[in-house]
C-alpha cells in the first residue's frame, strides 16, 4: 500500500499487516477529520463490533494541524496538534475493534482544490485493497467545506473503479448539519439502540476537541436520542437512537449522474411536503 503523502499513517489495533488488515473489510467509512467517523458513522461501527465476519475501516483524509485548541492543548503547536488528534484516532479504532485506521495527512486545502486529484487516488488505492460492501461519508448537503469535499473526492474513487468493484452500498451521514429535514422515505436510518456506553467512550476518546468547549460528545448522543424519538409522531420510541443517511448509493451506479442535481432532488421533495402540508391545512 502506497499513500502520496510519506507522512499518512495507519494503526491495526490487533496488529494484522495493513494489506490483510484491509482486505477483511466489510464496512468503510471516510471522513475529513479525526472524530467524524465516531461522530458519523457508528452504525457501521457498531454493525462490527465483535463480529467476526463484519470489520470497520476507518479513513481520515485531513492532518488535524489546525483544529481548534484550548484547555491544556492551548499552547500547542499545528505539529503536536497533529501528533494528539492522531493518537485520539488510534484510541477510537482500539476501543471499536477497528479492522484498520488510516489518516492520509492531507492539509484542508489540498483535499478542497478539486483539481487535486492525490487524494482521490489514494482512496480508490484503498478501495480497491478493502473491496467494502458499505462505504460510508459526508452527507453532500453538510455546511462545512472540506466534509462536502471529501464526499465529492470519495464519489470520484468510486467512480474510477470498474463498475463490479464499487460497494453495494454509498451513505452520507451526518456531522455538520443533520438529515431530519429529510421527508422519510428519503431517510436511511441505523438504529443506534445498542451499546450507548461503547459510543460514549468512542466519542469520548477525541479530548482535544471536547476539552476545547465543543461537547461534541453530548451533543452527538442528544441528535440520535432526538432523532428516534422525533422519527414517527405516532407509537412509542422503537429506537433509543437514530442515525439518519442520505442514500448516496445511485451515484455510484450511475458515474454519469449529475451530483447537484441529485441533491436538489431531496431538497425538493422536502420543500414539496412543507408546501403541501400548508396547502391541505390552509
Ligand atoms: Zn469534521
Amino acid at each position: 500500500m502506497h499513500f502520496h503523502l510519506p507522512t499518512a499513517e495507519t494503526f491495526i489495533p490487533d496488529g494484522l499487516p495493513l494489506e490483510a488488515a484491509l482486505a477483511r473489510t466489510t464496512h468503510l467509512a471516510v471522513s475529513a477529520h479525526q472524530d467524524d467517523l465516531e461522530i458519523m458513522a457508528a452504525g457501521a461501527i457498531l454493525e462490527c463490533f465483535q463480529r467476526p465476519d463484519r470489520w470497520f475501516t476507518g479513513i481520515v483524509v485531513t492532518d488535524g494541524r489546525g483544529s481548534p485548541r484550548d484547555g491544556p492543548y492551548q499552547d500547542y503547536s499545528d505539529e503536536a496538534m497533529r501528533s494528539v488528534r492522531f493518537k485520539e484516532q488510534w484510541k477510537a479504532a482500539f476501543v471499536g475493534e477497528y479492522a484498520a485506521q488510516v489518516i492520509l495527512d492531507y492539509p484542508s486545502a489540498v483535499v478542497k482544490d478539486g483539481q487535486r486529484r492525490e487524494p482521490v487516488a489514494d482512496l480508490a488505492d484503498l478501495m480497491k485493497a478493502a473491496q467494502p460492501g458499505w462505504v460510508l461519508t459526508h452527507n453532500l448537503a453538510d455546511k462545512h467545506d472540506t466534509h462536502v469535499a471529501v464526499a465529492l473526492r470519495v464519489i470520484a474513487a468510486l467512480r474510477g473503479l470498474p463498475e463490479a468493484e464499487r460497494p453495494e452500498k454509498l451513505f452520507g451521514c451526518e456531522v455538520w448539519r443533520d438529515l431530519d429535514w429529510m421527508i422519510e422515505a428519503d431517510k436511511a436510518t441505523f438504529d443506534l439502540t445498542a451499546h450507548e456506553n461503547l459510543q460514549s467512550a468512542l466519542l469520548g476518546v477525541h479530548d482535544s476537541q471536547i476539552s476545547g468547549g465543543k461537547r461534541y460528545d453530548l451533543a452527538t448522543m442528544g441528535r440520535r436520542r432526538a432523532n428516534a424519538t422525533y422519527f414517527e409522531s405516532h407509537g412509542v420510541d422503537t429506537a433509543k437512537g437514530l442515525a439518519y443517511a442520505m442514500d448516496l448509493t445511485p451515484l455510484i451506479r450511475d458515474a454519469t449522474l449529475d451530483i447537484a442535481a441529485f441533491v436538489q432532488a431531496h431538497i425538493d421533495r422536502f420543500a414539496q411536503d412543507v408546501r403541501g402540508r400548508l396547502a391541505r391545512l390552509g
